[in-house]
């Protein structure tokens, strides 16, 4: 439900490449269509790189891309008609300006011509024996397929394990049942499914269809409208292979009981297919129809095609109990190399005939009663072969309606009971009950340079009510970029220490640990009882020891630090409280490890990553929320614009009008891998060199990146914190938390490489104090490795500065596992449920599974046992999750 306005947005710019060849087309007139050159590739890449946003507009892409094979090589007839079909799916799928629109509607004048030319053409090698030279795929299985099965150890567990019962005369789980067991499954396919990690029927249950197609109706050639997908059936009129200057290319002329002619074209196909086509031959086709190809009527482009039972049964195919690829709501699975679509098709149905109905439900009768869910075993049977719910699949042509609903339910419940129990798991023992007075509170705050925000205020109310209370406080503090939070974790650290306890805030990187430790130290410049200390892994060996002793004394009041406050030999003397900035890149562990650390401290996770409310609710599900919706008063919208190389010294001319303001500048340069840093220290380096000595001569400029000791980095943060660097060059090691209110001008180095989130935490280093700030993102020199995608989310910055609309448009681009950034995230990879559009069924599996957990904690009673287990199966082996209890 919740599609953004920046998919369809997002399509259409990656499809505007398109637009050009025929702007231009629609100027010089049709007739020119002969110049045109190189359209196929042309097509070809920009759909390709189009398909991450296609959303549900895939099959469009898909004939957008069949309009234009063999364009190339085409006479000029058939490039008339294709750039028609090319125009009018175009339009389909974005707004097509109405001079290039009238090109579409052309195709009226061409399709009567092509009947003057029905015969074939005429430069064609009747062949059979040109097929020969290439392999028989099916010997080539055994060899490849054995290295595969390795990657997929559990189903292999399960399979041997399901053998070792057969054998002992255990009656076997029938769900782990082999899948060569089934009929028409010999070692050959066996293995291949193997390769793919589908070993037993409950694999094959649980290998969903990606989507759907509607084969129901069956039409004549006369009666099937353009540019729609039909079922047709006829006897092959006439088969020939042409040799066209790339490869060759099968056509096949099929006529329908009515004599109408329907042309079929294959660009690739294997030899078998050519020996069941057979001249007479009866068969059915499925697949979109359109306008005529080289002058032929209608035509078909690598459908999927049916023999006709030829005699006897002849109405089989039309059967919709009997048969799985005609006559029904058809399921598309991903491909299978080796195991043509139909073949699957019917594998997956015989499993779903005789194994479905061993699928248990382990959701509790209550909740599939009162959500109305259908049973797990009528869900994974309508998801296969949808005929209850065909109308909705035929519709939405992707798994949607009960089915999907059902199963997603599952698994977001699974996940949502996890965090329901981990939460519990918090709750549970008592941990400490802080004083946290309303007097304490005015007086931190007083203390403060400036009046809290009231987002902060209400942030610090809400911490505080958790800290009074015995049971740990488990808190998510989210918040844009420069929304205050520091200032909140100070006043929830201060209220900790008050009561003799020490605070840590543990920092993902060292560099934002530094951060942290000047910024606090800045804020408790007048407090000279409250020491803040920083323990990270670059420390040298004496400072490390001289830091730890303090903390472990408890001289520390405030530790700041990296993942180094979690390791085995940290003390505290008395931990009170830990605050976790940017969590998402900790993973659960992490907390879990810092809190021992403690008598069971009270928990205050921060971010400046805007989450979507359900990547939060997944992510940080067992938390409680603060938000600051606000920023610190007297913030100016920070300026962005993207530059062309070649605009290079516009946006020199931008930080030179800064610096001769008073302000200063940073310079960003991306992190490259991991294993080129060495590279990339050499290019900040040099990146510095080349400022100095040609750009900006007469102003002292700093570095910072991640190969410094903390020292040389700490040196250089405070020259330039200091005024005396006007100018920093970075790596993104800046990213987060770094506070110079007085830099006002950011600019970033090939941003195209950087990622939304990225860019947007960069440019919040800018904006930080009262004057005009800007972001100047400077493209990479060479234009082709910039794809529509880094297009879009540049055009993002540019529009806006909200984090959470930022956000939901990289979340959309990236989806949630690449969003987040980690593999440690915590963040489940979910099999069917999506989270952006399964916002409803989340909510209500959110409900269901935190109000079982009320009822029943530690999921005792008998009717939950089920449950109990699965769960503790992990969802059959398909999410990871945190153990119960
Ligand atoms: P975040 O960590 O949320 O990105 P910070 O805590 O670093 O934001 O705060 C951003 C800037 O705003 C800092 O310079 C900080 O000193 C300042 N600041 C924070 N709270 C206030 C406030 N209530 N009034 C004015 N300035 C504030
Ligand atoms: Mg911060």
């Amino acid at each position: 439900m919740t599609r953004g306005g920046g998919a369809p947005e997002a399509l259409a710019l990656a499809l505007s490449p398109l637009l050009q060849p025929l702007r231009l087309l629609s100027r010089a007139g049709l007739d020119r269509v002969a110049v045109l050159r190189e359209i196929e590739p042309l097509v070809q890449r920009v759909v390709e790189q189009a398909r991450p946003y296609a959303g549900d507009l895939e099959a469009g892409l898909d004939r957008l891309q069949e309009t234009a094979r063999g364009f190339d090589s085409a006479p000029e007839a058939g490039r008339r008609t294709a750039i028609a079909a090319l125009v009018r799916e175009l339009s389909g799928l974005l707004e097509v300006p109405a001079e290039i629109a009238a090109l579409g509607r052309d195709e009226s004048t061409a399709t009567p011509k092509p009947t003057s030319n029905t015969t074939p053409t005429s430069n064609t090698t009747p062949t059979s024996n040109t097929t020969s030279n290439t392999t028989p795929t099916s010997t080539r299985t055994s060899t490849s397929t054995s290295s595969r099965a390795s990657p997929s150890r559990p189903p292999a567990r399960r399979a041997a394990i399901a053998a070792a019962a057969q054998k002992a005369g255990l009656t076997p789980d029938p769900l782990l049942t082999p899948v060569d067991q089934l009929r028409g499954v010999g070692p050959a396919i066996r293995d291949k499914l193997r390769g793919k990690g589908l070993e037993t029927v409950q694999d094959l249950l649980l290998n969903l269809p990606r989507r759907y197609e509607d084969r129901r109706k069956r039409r004549t050639v006369a009666e099937a409208p353009l540019g729609e997908r039909s079922v047709i059936a006829g006897s092959v009129a006439w088969i020939d292979e042409v040799r066209a200057r790339r490869g060759r290319r099968l056509e096949v002329r099929l006529r329908d009981d009515e004599g109408g002619y329907l042309m079929l074209l294959w660009f690739h196909y294997r030899p078998s297919l050519v020996q069941r086509l057979r001249t007479g031959a009866r068969i059915v086709v499925s697949g979109e129809v359109r306008a005529g190809w080289r002058g032929g009527g209608k035509t078909m482009s690598h459908p999927d095609v049916e023999p006709l039972e030829a005699g006897g049964g002849g109405a089989l195919p039309f059967d919709p109990a009997s048969d799985d690829s005609f006559g029904r709501v058809v399921p598309v699975y991903t491909e299978l190399e080796g195991v043509p679509a139909r073949t699957y098709r019917r594998i997956a149905r015989r499993a779903v005939d005789e194994y479905a109905r061993h699928l248990a439900d382990v959701l509790p009768r209550g909740v599939l009663e009162r959500r109305e869910l259908w049973p797990l075993a009528e869900a994974v049977r309508e998801a296969h072969f949808p005929d209850r719910s065909a109308e909705v699949a035929a519709a939405a042509q992707r798994p949607a309606g009960e089915p999907h609903r059902r199963m997603a339910f599952e698994e977001l419940f699974m996940v949502q009971l996890g965090l329901a129990l981990r939460r519990r798991g918090v709750k549970v023992e008592p941990g400490i009950a802080f004083r946290a007075t309303e007097e304490a509170i005015e007086r931190i705050v007083k203390s403060l340079p400036w009046p809290l925000t009231r987002a902060q205020r209400r942030s610090v109310g809400a911490i505080a009510q958790d800290m009074r209370k015995p049971e740990p406080m488990n808190r998510l503090l989210q918040g844009d970029v420069g929304s205050g939070k520091t200032a909140v974790a100070l006043c929830a650290a201060l209220l900790a220490v008050e009561d003799g306890y020490q605070a840590a805030l543990m920092a993902p990187t060292e560099i934002l640990a530094e951060q942290h430790t000047r910024s606090l130290r800045r804020l408790l410049l007048h407090r000279r009882d409250v020491h803040v200390e920083l323990v990270t892994g670059s420390l040298g060996a004496r400072e490390r020891a001289h830091a730890e002793r303090l903390m472990r004394g408890g001289a520390a009041h405030i530790v700041v630090g990296t993942h180094a406050l979690a390791e085995e030999d940290t003390d505290f003397h008395k931990l009170g409280l830990a605050v976790i900035d940017e969590q998402h890149r900790f993973g659960v562990m992490t907390r879990a490890r810092l809190m021992k650390k403690g008598a069971r401290p009270d928990v205050l996770v921060m971010t400046a990553t805007p989450i979507p409310r359900t990547l939060a609710l997944t992510l940080y599900g067992d938390l409680d929320v603060s938000v600051l919706d606000e920023l610190p008063p007297g913030r100016t919208p920070i300026a962005t614009r993207v530059y062309r190389d070649a605009q290079r010294d516009r946006a020199y001319d931008v930080v030179r009008r800064e610096l001769k303001a008073g302000r200063q500048a940073y310079v960003v340069l991306p992190l490259v891998e991991e294993s080129e840093k060495l590279a990339d220290l050499k290019a900040a380096t040099k990146e510095r060199d080349r400022l100095a000595a040609d750009v900006f001569p007469d102003v002292p400029i700093g570095l910072v990146h991640g190969r410094q000791s903390a020292q040389e980095r700490n040196d250089a943060m405070d020259r330039f914190l200091r005024g005396e660097d006007r100018i920093l060059v970075a790596t993104t090691v800046i990213e987060v938390g770094v506070d110079v209110p007085n830099a006002t001008v950011m600019l970033v180095e090939h941003a195209e490489r950087f990622g939304l989130s990225q860019l947007h935490q960069l440019r919040g280093r800018v904006g930080r104090g009262a004057a005009k700030s800007h972001c100047l993102l400077l493209t990479g020199t060479s234009g082709a490795e910039w794809g529509p995608a880094a297009r879009e989310r540049l055009k993002v910055m540019e529009e806006t500065t909200d984090g959470f609309r930022i956000a939901e448009v990289d979340l959309e681009l990236r989806g949630p596992g690449e969003f987040l950034g980690t593999r440690q995230s915590g963040m489940p990879d979910f099999a069917v449920a999506e989270l952006t559009r399964d916002q409803a069924i989340l909510q209500e599996a959110r409900e269901e599974a935190f109000a079982l957990v009320q009822s029943d904690p530690d999921l005792r009673k008998p009717e939950n046992a089920a449950l109990r287990d699965a769960f503790q199966n992990r969802w059959r082996g398909r999410l990871s999750l945190a153990r119960v209890g």
